[in-house]
């Protein structure tokens, strides 16, 4: 696999997409991601919720004091600290009162005291190795605990821009396989300026002249266009 190949998949991946590489060397990849079966919006596999009652994980410090927020990267608290109970409020100056609680005023680890003081030894619902946090299992958009996978498989051409007008596609060679899409990475040497085109196994069977177009910059843009199919 090609090195523009690979950081095309290293993309993919930083924008939460799942890549599989399979095991020969020809420039092609899977891309895929989890939707929601029931409202067809993305699953967010990475968000945690709440095991009473659902809430999702805010990354935020709770004050169950003064109940103020504080963001888990930009406030100076100390994880350690507050998980022996022994950081301060900034704001009221109560000791042991922060924890990464769960937001919801209505969830029984906030008002049962029975439930609260098990949550609080391990500094809150979402504190790393807390058992009180599951991964999201349900829609954050309908509610749906049902989804499914979008995979496709992607072929990768790179080309340099100053080809651009003479190059043609070996569709023969694209079309035997079984391609879903695929992406032309333009690459601009001066201002390492890239620029992708994609098109789908439909446009590349039933046109003769494919042009090579400067279509995205973004790679959110392209991948909005895979996963809208
Ligand atoms: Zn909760
Ligand atoms: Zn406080
Ligand atoms: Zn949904």
């Amino acid at each position: 696999m090609d090195k523009e190949v690979k950081s095309l998949c290293y993309a993919f991946v930083s924008k939460n997409i799942e890549v599989y590489i399979p095991d020969n060397n020809e420039n092609v990849f899977i891309a895929s991601k989890l939707f929601c079966k029931n409202c067809e919006e993305p699953w967010y596999t990475a968000l945690q919720e709440c095991f009473f009652c659902g809430e999702i994980n805010y990354y935020v410090y709770i004050c169950t004091n003064c109940k103020s927020l504080f963001s888990l990267t930009a406030s100076n608290l100390k994880k350690d600290d507050i998980k022996k109970g022994k950081e301060k409020c900034p704001v009221c100056s109560s000791e042991g009162t922060l924890g990464q609680f769960c937001i919801n005023e209505n969830c029984p680890s906030n008002n049962d005291n029975v439930i609260h003081s098990k949550v609080k030894k391990f500094g809150g619902i979402f504190m790393k190795d807390s058992p009180f946090s599951l991964s999201l299992i349900h829609c954050i958009n309908c509610g749906s605990p049902a989804n499914f996978y979008k995979s496709f498989l992607i072929a990768v051409e790179v080309i340099n821009e100053n080809e651009l007008g003479n190059k043609t596609l070996d569709k023969e060679k694209l079309l035997n396989k079984p391609v879903d899409f695929l992406i032309i990475k333009i690459l601009r040497e001066e201002n390492n300026e890239l620029n992708y085109d994609i098109k789908t196994k439909e446009e590349l069977r039933e046109h003769d002249n494919i042009k090579i177009l400067k279509k995205f910059q973004k790679i959110d843009d392209l991948i909005n266009y895979i996963f809208r199919f």
